[in-house]
């Protein structure tokens, strides 16, 4: 982990390399400029898990965060947090990116949060809207949604990934089982 990944690439990342989950957060901090507690952590880790530095980190969430709020109030309510991520606080120890499992069993998201994962935890009509919006046909939607309502969220992900690194149904020969391997994955694959 080389911690080549700066704050600027993030927006071309996400649209490449993001799985759904990530993608959705990603948007809403740029769209909201703020992030949830439950967001800030299953984003914040995964970013750092592709090697986004805390510098980096503390930069992107101060540059959203503070187009809201007074970067007094961010330096005093949020910055420990994300200090905390990357172990520089408290116990000091480095936390891990969660899982997909982690992400569906625990801390579901409200309807105001914008964390989870997409096939677990949101409206099948809403989860076709982002699908389509993502560039996929109406087949491959329809085959997704199905999936998430069987709850095989990992296929639903894995079939996201091939239909949008145009590759054929399970070619990727792994299911998706954590975030930081979809974007792994994606990047080998683009790069
Ligand atoms: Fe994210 Fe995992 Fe859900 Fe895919 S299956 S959207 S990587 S939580």
């Amino acid at each position: 982990n080389e911690n080549l990944v700066t704050r600027k690439m993030l927006d071309k990342l996400a649209s490449t390399s993001f799985p759904l989950c990530m993608k959705h957060i990603h948007t809403s901090l740029r769209s909201n400029h703020h992030l949830k507690y439950g967001g800030r952590r299953q984003y914040g880790l995964f970013l750092k898990a592709i090697g986004l530095s805390l510098d980096e980190a503390m930069m992107l969430m101060r540059e959203e965060f503070t187009k809201k709020m007074p970067s007094d109030k961010f330096d005093k309510e949020y910055a420990y947090n994300i200090r905390y991520m990357y172990g520089k606080e408290g116990r000091r120890v480095a936390q891990n990116a969660f899982s997909c499992s982690a992400i569906i069993l625990r801390n579901p998201p409200s309807t105001v949060d914008c964390h989870g994962c997409p096939y677990r935890h949101t409206e099948p009509q809403i989860l076709a809207q982002r699908l389509q919006k993502e560039g996929l046909t109406r087949d491959q939607v329809e085959k997704i949604v199905n999936l998430s309502s069987q709850h095989s969220y990992d296929k639903a992900c894995s079939r996201f990934f091939e239909y949008t690194h145009k590759m054929e149904e399970g070619a990727l020969g792994q299911l998706i089982t954590h975030p930081n391997f979809y974007f792994e994955e994606s990047q080998k694959v683009l790069t």
